[in-house]
């Protein structure tokens, strides 16, 4: 039996005179992410992409899971392909769908004949195709308004398919059609969550995480580089910038009132960000933060944060409540390297009484007293930069 997968598109079929363009990001993240499981062709048509083996040793199963977490595509089908015949799709009906019928009790066809030429129309091809599950499995009813699963058989350009329901794709917009973006990446729930929702919607995601050793331990850094692995599953691949905010705490630390400590070094961050983001050409920053979450999270205190930096920075969390930040942490396989116990540079001399509704002229009066400038440049100058990509990571 031979058997293709084939990756519908999802909103791309919306795209008008620009679809040429995001099937070819499409088919460029298809064929790398088929790498080292064997020799596929592939090819696009009719918004769709056909991922065919060519010998018998390509995983398919491992390329049909890759499938399903490249955005683009709204569906990713395993299906039966056979000659354009109807003895060989009855054939394959009889022999091969079964298989895939277990645990079921009724069932419909729907035929569909993007190829004329075919001798049966859509409705005989339905019917015949029907009849032939039947013959196999008699003990199955058709039910043509609620079945539990519809058969489809599709006479498309180069070969006939049969297959008994797609798998849901990953949904969203191809990877870096939508520009590229600097995600603050902290070891917590809601910073992947982030990543995810931005990079859903076609923006290639690099990454900068604040560390600050040794107030912070090294398996804190290990663990944020295990959520950007675990990103990687969507995005293929993602550059992880690593800066110390050691110095700036302790500075901080020393010289401003404690009230303000927390946004103070939420602005470093932001001023970092920036900077790291217009050296690789990212033209957004985006954060994990959610309105009302926490004290740095108010609207005032966001408000100050923004200040400090002229990028626009998106928050898809800022409307969502913990546990529906947390059902996407689930979904995206996060959740559990999330929750392991170390310690954030956020957590470090946070203060008894954050300011929540600071004042923006009060803000700059105690950041001058820090006079952090010379210490940013130099925290900037010892960025580590990192590329993961599948489960492996290097340094550059
Ligand atoms: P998260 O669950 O993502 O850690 P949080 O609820 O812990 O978020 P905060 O610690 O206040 O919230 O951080 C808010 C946002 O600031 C994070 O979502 C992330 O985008 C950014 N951030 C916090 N700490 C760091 C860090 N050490 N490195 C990079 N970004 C950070
Ligand atoms: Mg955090």
């Amino acid at each position: 039996m031979k058997e293709l997968i084939l990756c519908k598109y999802g909103e791309v079929v919306l795209k008008g005179l620009n679809k040429a363009h995001f099937e070819h990001i499409l088919m460029t993240e298809v064929r790398r992410r088929l790498e080292g499981l064997g020799d596929f062709a592939t090819w696009w048509c009719q918004s769709t992409i056909y991922i065919e083996p060519e010998t018998d040793d390509c995983d398919l199963d491992e390329a049909f899971r890759r499938m399903k977490l490249v955005f683009g595509f709204a569906t990713v089908t395993r299906a039966i392909a056979v000659d354009k015949t109807p003895e060989a799709i009855l054939a394959a009906a009889k022999n091969d769908l079964p298989e895939r019928l277990y645990g079921v009790r009724t069932f419909k066809v729907e035929g569909k004949r993007s190829d004329k030429r075919f001798p049966l129309s859509s409705p005989q091809l339905s019917a015949e195709v029907g009849g032939a599950i039947l013959e196999a499995m008699p003990h199955l009813k058709v039910d043509l308004y609620h079945p539990e699963v519809v058969v489809r058989v599709e006479i498309r350009e180069k070969y006939a398919f049969l297959h008994a329901g797609a798998d849901k794709g990953a949904g969203g917009l191809p990877a870096g059609g939508s520009g590229r973006a600097m995600l603050l990446l902290s070891g917590g729930i809601d910073s992947p969550v982030a990543g995810y929702m931005i990079a859903k919607r076609g923006a290639t995601v690099e990454a900068v995480h604040f560390d600050s050793f040794p107030y912070t331990s090294e398996q804190a850094t290990e663990k944020v580089l295990e959520l950007a692995k675990k990103l990687c599953a969507y995005t293929g691949r993602m550059k992880v910038n690593i800066i110390s905010l050691t110095k700036i705490q302790e500075q901080l630390k020393r010289t401003v009132n404690e009230e303000y400590f927390t946004l103070l070094l939420r602005r470093s961050m932001m001023r970092l960000a920036e900077r790291m983001a217009q050296t690789h050409f990212c033209t957004a920053l985006i954060t994990g933060e959610s309105l009302g979450q926490v004290a740095s999270q108010t609207m005032q205190a966001l408000g100050v944060t923004d200040c400090a930096v002229n990028l626009p920075v998106f928050r898809p969390c800022i409307g969502m409540d913990k546990e529906e930040i947390v059902q996407i942490a689930r979904k995206i396989d996060t959740f559990q390297t999330s929750i392991l116990p170390f310690e954030d540079c956020c957590t470090v001399f946070t203060p008894k009484h954050p300011k929540t509704r600071p004042e923006l002229a009060k803000v700059l009066e105690e950041e001058a007293k820090a006079d952090l400038s010379a210490l940013e440049d130099e925290a900037f100058a010892a960025a580590r930069r990192l590329t993961l990509h599948g489960y492996a990571a290097e340094e550059e």
